[in-house]
């Protein structure tokens, strides 16, 4: 394809999903990848470095957008929902309910089939280098083809759907509606094992077969959480995420010298039901670390003549650090955007902002308050997180908080169940402060502007969120 009307950079969840939803507009789609055909939605050396849990609500979107069905092997295994462990092991909390284990290399193949299937054309071997730039509008991209050769391609819009570390969105020009970096407290360095295990006992807070297991817990995982997710043929996917300065205060405050991975593999010690782990080896995809953003997606998702979807636009959940789903949605909103905006024969940023828009209505108006939460959880040791789990929300008002909702807590209300201590207390008056802070978000998200009131809006959002982050510095153990 010489010509293409779109390109999509990225082969991933999201890039293939948004040039299936292209295509299937009518446009000239032209999806790249630095894959191989065989290899498709690799993120890194280490593989499709995922935990591959995705909530069933996501999957059903883009059945229903895309008219396809999904089955085995994309869908992997489906569990009843995840539950989110207390350090002391004590208190359950259900979070996102029904979802699936996907097999990400057959799911990723899948997803480009789907792309070419409704017409568009898969460029593997293509490394992109950066955004074709004219003044401050993005015309295309340059990068280099499969012998190594410096090869430009013009397009009316290019979709960036390469990942957390996006060679676009760096380059793009200085601007007040995509940032080009995310801030190192806003990242969690994660890592896990794909593997079969020899099952030691039944014990459902470690090992279940029906449902994702989370474990919080600031010793084993710093400012962030462990996971153990089956997987079929008595596999799991088991792992941790941390998050850099809250890993930093654990190590000082306990003495020690913890790395991401020495406590992966501790964390493996540590689940006593599953023993005898053996690391697939199948697509090379057996163990791998990559980073995932906790923040709220960018404030714009677009700029003239570029769009993006997925990681490049830091939209995994910040409580979760789920990024399929979102990835999902937005690839197939993008694309069908960017495809009305070929048929009107209107590419310019006012028309694309439509997907700004959606994108908020469907998802990504609950993620700010979930940042706000994020931080204040991370703020808390693991006393504290066993005392909040047990006194200060119920099982209702915490899955109400995981689907950004926000619960009726109040301090006259909720008081006779704090009980003592002092540290206790003001745990709980933050959580009220936090829950008040995400009320104002979800207020502003609700409100989600046009392009003439971007800047006051941004402004307004940016001072809530940096009051949050001043009032809560990290404090593991
Ligand atoms: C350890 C870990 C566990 C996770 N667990 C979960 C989970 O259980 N559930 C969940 O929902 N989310 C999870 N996530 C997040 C999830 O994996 C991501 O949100 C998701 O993969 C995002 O998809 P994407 O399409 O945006 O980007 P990616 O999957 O990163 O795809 C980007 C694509 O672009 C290609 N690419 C990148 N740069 C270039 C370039 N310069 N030139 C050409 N091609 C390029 C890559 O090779 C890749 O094919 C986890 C993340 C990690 C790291």
């Amino acid at each position: 394809m010489e010509d293409p009307d779109i390109i999509v950079a990225g082969a991933g969840m999201a890039g293939s999903l948004a040039a299936a939803a292209a295509a299937r507009g009518g446009a000239a789609v032209l999806l790249l990848d630095r894959n191989d055909n065989t290899v498709v939605g690799k993120k890194t050396n280490w593989g499709w470095v995922c935990g591959d849990a995705v909530a069933k609500s996501h999957t059903d979107f883009i059945e229903k957008e895309l008219g396809i069905k999904l089955g085995e092997p994309v869908l992997d295994v489906k569990v009843d929902g995840v539950q989110v462990l207390s350090p002391d092991m004590q208190n359950k909390f259900p979070f996102e309910g029904e979802g699936y284990s996907l097999n990400r290399p057959k799911a990723a193949q899948y997803f480009a089939g789907l792309a070419v299937k409704n017409g568009a054309e898969y460029r593997p071997h293509y490394e992109v280098g950066g955004p074709l730039l004219e003044g401050n509008r993005v015309v295309g991209i340059y990068g280099r083809d499969e012998k190594g050769g410096q090869v430009e391609i013009k397009a009316k819009i290019v979709i960036d759907t390469l990942g957390i570390a996006s060679t676009l969105r760096r380059k793009l020009p200085p601007n007040d509606y995509i940032e080009s970096t995310v801030s190192t407290d806003d990242i969690e360095s994660t890592g896990r094992y794909i593997a079969g295990f020899e099952q030691d006992g039944e014990d459902p807070n470690y090992y279940d077969p029906k449902n994702a297991l989370i474990h919080l817990n600031q010793v084993l995982a710093p400012g962030g959480y462990g996971w153990v997710f089956p997987k079929s043929g008595k596999r799991v996917n088991i792992g941790l995420g941390v998050e850099k300065k809250s890993l930093e205060v654990r190590n000082s405050k306990l003495g020690k010298k913890d790395t991401l991975h020495s406590l992966i593999d501790d964390y493996v010690k540590w689940n006593h039901v599953i023993k005898g782990i053996r690391i697939d080896t199948e697509d090379g995809n057996g163990k791998g670390y990559w980073s995932v953003t906790v923040r709220r997606q960018f404030d714009s998702l677009v700029y003239p003549g570029y769009m993006g979807a997925g990681d490049s636009m830091a939209m995994p959940n910040p409580i979760s650090a789920g990024g399929i789903g979102p990835a999902m949605v937005a690839g197939v909103l993008a694309g069908e955007v960017a495809a009305e905006a070929i048929a009107a024969n209107d590419a310019s940023m006012e028309f694309l902002w439509k997907y700004n828009v959606r994108y908020n209505d469907l998802y990504g108006n609950k993620t700010a308050a979930l940042e706000a939460f994020r931080i204040y959880l991370q703020s808390l040791n693991n006393d504290l997180i066993n005392y909040g789990m047990s006194h200060f929300l119920t099982k209702q008002e915490a899955e109400e908080i995981s689907y950004g909702r926000i619960p009726k807590i109040t301090i006259a209300g909720t008081f006779n169940k704090v009980l003592s201590g002092i540290s206790n207390i003001n745990a709980f008056r933050n959580l009220i402060f936090t829950v008040n802070k995400m009320k104002r978000m979800n207020e502003l998200y609700g409100k989600y502007p046009g392009m003439s009131g971007f800047l006051d809006w941004k402004k307004a959002v940016n001072a809530e969120m940096r009051e949050v982050k001043e009032r809560f510095p990290p404090n593991p153990i």
